[in-house]
């Protein structure tokens, strides 16, 4: 960590942010990682659901050994966990694993079983968006996977964005692509994917949640299905 990252206040990590959206809309995901890796350092990480290693390859071209924070819910499908531990095993990163503070078992004595049925927004909530909250604090910057194509609600993400609710800079690298682009890095790169991307399903969250889509389907119709809820909270 440097002097200058340690010095930085809010209000200039939001301005760093706020200019930084505008100078690199046009710069290739590389360069906008380079410039990550540069400007933060060690206070910089990826965020990752597993669904694919694509920002987590990009940024370890960036930083080598960069910090890949994944949320394991309990939740998950097999095949996530393994594609998390592939690349851990992998790939020159270093994979960090942040769990609520109750298993399933304890929540379920809690708020009953299935919350997930009956308030996703809190299971969510309490699974997701409050350890990434708590994981990130050591970090100015963290980079995530969304894209604009993704849906409605992703249409606008910028490439570097100020995060009101976490007080960071907040970077999409790979928000222009399409998923086309996406299936080009990994051929190109033979980056890991999520076996479940084979078989049906375009978008991988949690099991009780994610659905296999339907031709015609935007990526992330099989999230929530059913539901009005389209994002988990780590979003907005
Ligand atoms: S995606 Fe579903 S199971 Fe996962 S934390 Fe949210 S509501 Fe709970």
């Amino acid at each position: 960590m440097t002097a200058v990252q340690e010095e930085r206040t809010t209000d200039d990590l939001r301005a760093l942010a706020e200019r930084a959206g505008r100078e690199l809309e046009d710069a290739s995901a590389l360069e906008i990682l380079r410039w990550a890796a540069e400007t933060f350092g060690d206070r910089f990480c990826v965020t990752s659901s597993m669904e694919d290693a694509v920002v987590a390859h990009l940024a370890s071209r960036a930083l080598p050994g960069v910090d890949v924070v994944f949320l394991d819910t309990g939740y998950h499908f097999p095949e996530t966990i393994g594609t998390r531990d592939a690349v851990a095993a992998v790939m020159d990163v270093n994979v960090i694993t942040l769990t609520p503070r109750r298993t399933v078992a304890e929540q379920d004595a809690e708020h009953g079983p299935r919350l997930h049925d009956r308030d996703p927004d809190l299971c969510c909530a309490l699974r997701k968006v409050k350890p990434l909250e708590e994981g990130l604090k050591g970090y100015q910057a963290w980079a995530t996977g969304l894209r604009r194509d993704e849906s409605e609600t992703r249409a606008n993400t910028p490439v570097v964005g100020w995060d009101e609710k976490r007080g960071k800079v907040k970077i999409s690298p790979i928000a222009k692509w399409s998923q086309e682009d996406v299936q080009t890095y990994v051929t190109e790169h033979g980056v890991l994917t999520n076996p479940l991307l084979m078989d049906g399903y375009a978008s991988v969250g949690c099991a009780p949640c994610t659905r296999r889509v339907l031709e015609g389907e935007d990526a992330r119709a099989g999230r929530w299905a059913g539901r009005s809820k389209t994002e988990c909270g780590l979003h907005g």
